[in-house]
């Protein structure tokens, strides 16, 4: 563990500034950032499309190797890990929420929530019963075998979340994840999402451009053309 990590810190960033090559241009997204999330907090991400939240979450969540800086997870320097080694780190501490609820779409609510326990060696007896019981607490109980295309916005949403806490995550990566919800699935949405983090102590990044939902948490984090200006 680095000396400049403190037992309360989850995430860390640092310096970190990312360029993507796309063919003969350079596009210049993120300008040294520098971010520390605390074990437990939930932090909103907020700034105008295209100034780089998308792909700090991708950093943050080990999807996306920074051209510059460091990426260190609870006590784990990633910038020096391998693919495989991202990959199980990423499986066991980190849950993603998209925009879109990116289920699989032949598979019901409880297979899509097995899946990454599946996939990380839990039983399939394990898997099930956790699922099941994550979808309860998110009040799906009588949604298990329900397929997406017979799920509302919201309650899709629902699935994603407990898809993204199967493996007891210590932080939730959300992009926008209330961005295609009305106000009312909207806010029913952050609400759940706000109670079970804050009562299993993860932490959580929460992109969006909703102010009303960003003034309910912890702290907020502006991102503008690439820097953390507020
Ligand atoms: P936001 O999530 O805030 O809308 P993004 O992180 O998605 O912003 O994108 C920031 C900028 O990076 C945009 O200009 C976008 O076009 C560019 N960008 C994102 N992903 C890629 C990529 N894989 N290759 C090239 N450019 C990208
Ligand atoms: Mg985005």
């Amino acid at each position: 563990m680095s000396k400049f990590v403190n037992n309360n810190d989850l995430l860390m960033l640092r310096n970190v500034s990312h360029i993507y090559n796309q063919e003969s241009l350079k596009i210049k997204v993120l300008n040294n950032i520098n971010l520390r999330v605390l074990k437990g907090e939930i932090i909103s991400l907020i700034g105008p499309s295209g100034t780089g939240k998308s792909t700090l979450l991708n950093i943050a969540g080990l999807l996306e190797k920074p051209t510059l800086g460091s990426v260190n997870l609870n006590g784990t320097n990633c910038t020096k890990l391998n693919e495989d080694s991202k990959t199980m780190l990423r499986g066991s501490e980190i849950g993603f929420v998209f925009q879109s609820h990116r289920l699989f779409n032949e598979f019901s609510a409880v297979e899509n929530v097995m899946l990454p326990q599946l996939i990380m060696g839990k039983s399939k007896i394990k898997s099930e019963k956790n699922s099941i019981e994550l979808l309860s607490i998110l009040g799906l109980k009588k949604r298990l075998d329900f397929r997406p295309a017979k799920l509302s916005g919201g309650e899709a949403q629902r699935v994603a979340i407990a898809r993204a806490l199967a493996n007891s995550p210590s932080l939730i990566l959300a992009d926008e994840p209330t961005g295609n919800l009305d106000a009312t699935s909207a806010n029913n949405v952050f609400e759940i999402l706000y109670k079970l983090v804050k009562s299993l102590n993860i932490s959580c990044i929460f992109a969006t451009h909703n102010n009303d939902l960003a003034k309910l948490m912890d702290r907020k984090i502006i991102l503008k053309n690439g820097s953390i200006i507020g």
